[in-house]
């Protein structure tokens, strides 16, 4: 059915937009944006008075846990939490089991994303076979397959022969090299940041440099190559430093930030709370200020939730044994708003780094209210008050620092294709 969103605040970077108007969706498809529209016959009116209308918000970092992993998460669930949490799209990462390293396992999710999946789920292919960071896997099959850019994601790419090879051919397919930047020699398995907390709280940690020194060694290689090359969830001060350098060098490189690390610093581990344990660790104070004021200045290109569903097997138990990560797709909306209020970041800022900035960065369609584009749209209320509970998450897995927090802010209607995939309560 068509749509007509009447009367919302209607921002779209994009297009220069920041203005209240009314939205037409005709066959699937941003028919056209202005002030009293005629929707005419048969288009759905929706009353968006008080809520902001962008574009769909993408996320570039899922962990969506199909194949292998469904007791966590699996494209079904995962694809509902995105929808709830405002994502009209979002890229699956390839560590799923088996791995996402053959046409055939990208074709599985693509397929299952058809059959089961709400919003759009754009595949990750990995860099090397079997994530083990010894031989590349086939990047032109995993590309036709319909990934979008590559990835060991969990791992790093620790042999530097081998991330050479990888960004010469992933900039012949046309690829994003995505890092998860993490020197494991100098990680040594910590299972926090290193610094005061994890002293005082007697946990094995991870100094910010076994990330910084691959961010480092990475922007080298970038320019060796010329290939796209895409920092996941940068985390620490240095990290950003040597992006903006690298970014005034002229090099193709970007990067993303969770909710999380934007917003906790590594104290929310120091009672061995294990639903704060996340690769990158949570950092210091400094850190979380040098990423914020990174997100402003477009240092940072995206906000990515690097959502991790785990189960209570692996959540509930001794912290250096849990496994990591949290889940987020359904509590970044508010946590990246709390920015907003703080006057951190410009409402056109957050939907630049939640919609456009993602879309850029892996040449994905999206991000724009423009006449033609898919009418992927995200209505935000963002002055609705909720706190996270388990019972009304989508997801499968409640692994979550953030039951509890008073939020403000939510997905109150999410479109994907002009077809609604998500309507909250809207609060009076
Ligand atoms: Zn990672």
């Amino acid at each position: 059915m068509d749509i007509c969103l009447r009367g919302g605040r209607v921002i779209d970077p994009a297009r220069g937009m920041d203005a209240e108007a009314d939205v037409l969706l005709k066959d699937g498809v941003v028919a056209k944006v202005g002030k009293g529209i005629d929707e005419g016959p048969g288009v759905r009116v929706v009353d968006a008075r008080g809520c902001w209308v962008v574009p769909g918000l993408i996320d570039l970092h899922t962990h969506l846990r199909e194949p292998g992993q469904e007791y966590k998460e699996d494209i079904a669930t995962g694809t509902r939490a995105a929808a709830a949490g405002g994502y009209t799209a979002v890229c699956a990462m390839p560590n799923t089991v088996p791995p996402n390293d053959n046409r055939a396992v990208s074709e599985l999710m693509v397929r299952r994303a058809a059959e089961v999946g709400v919003v759009r789920v754009y595949p990750v292919g990995a860099i090397s076979k079997g994530l083990k960071g010894e031989s590349l896997a086939e990047m032109g099959e995993l590309r036709d397959a319909g990934c979008v850019a590559v990835s060991d994601d969990g791992h790093s790419v620790m042999n530097a022969e081998l991330m050479r090879r990888a960004m010469e051919y992933a900039r012949t397919f046309g690829l994003t090299i995505v890092q998860h930047c993490e020197d494991m020699t100098l990680s040594a398995g910590g299972a926090m940041n290193e610094g005061l907390v994890s002293t005082r709280a007697g946990i094995r940690a991870q100094p910010a440099a076994a990330e910084s020194t691959m961010v480092a060694r990475d922007i080298e290689l970038c320019a060796l190559t010329g290939a796209r090359y895409h920092v996941a969830h940068v985390s620490s001060a240095e990290s950003v430093r040597l992006i903006r350098e690298a970014k005034a060098r002229g090099l193709p490189v970007t990067c993303e930030v969770t909710p999380h690390h934007l917003t906790l610093t590594d104290e929310a581990c120091a009672r061995y709370d294990t639903s704060a344990k996340c690769n990158p660790p949570l950092r210091a104070a400094a850190d979380v200020e040098a990423l914020r004021a990174a997100l402003a200045d477009g240092t940072i290109d995206a906000v990515a939730t690097d959502h991790a569903p785990h189960s209570a097997v692996e959540k509930e138990v001794e912290f250096e044994q849990a496994a990591f990560g949290m889940i987020g797709l359904e509590t970044a909306v508010p946590l990246v708003l709390e920015l907003v209020r703080a006057g951190r970041l410009s409402p056109a800022d957050f939907v630049t780094r939640l919609s456009a900035g993602p879309a850029r960065v892996f040449g994905l369609p999206g991000g724009s209210l423009a006449d033609g584009a898919p009418a992927d749209i995200t209505v935000v209320d963002p002055d609705a008050a909720w706190t996270c509970e388990s019972q009304t998450l989508r997801s499968r897995s409640h692994n979550s620092p953030f039951f509890g927090r008073p939020l403000r802010g939510r997905a109150a209607l999410t479109i994907v294709g002009g077809c609604i995939v998500y309507s909250g309560e809207r609060q009076a």
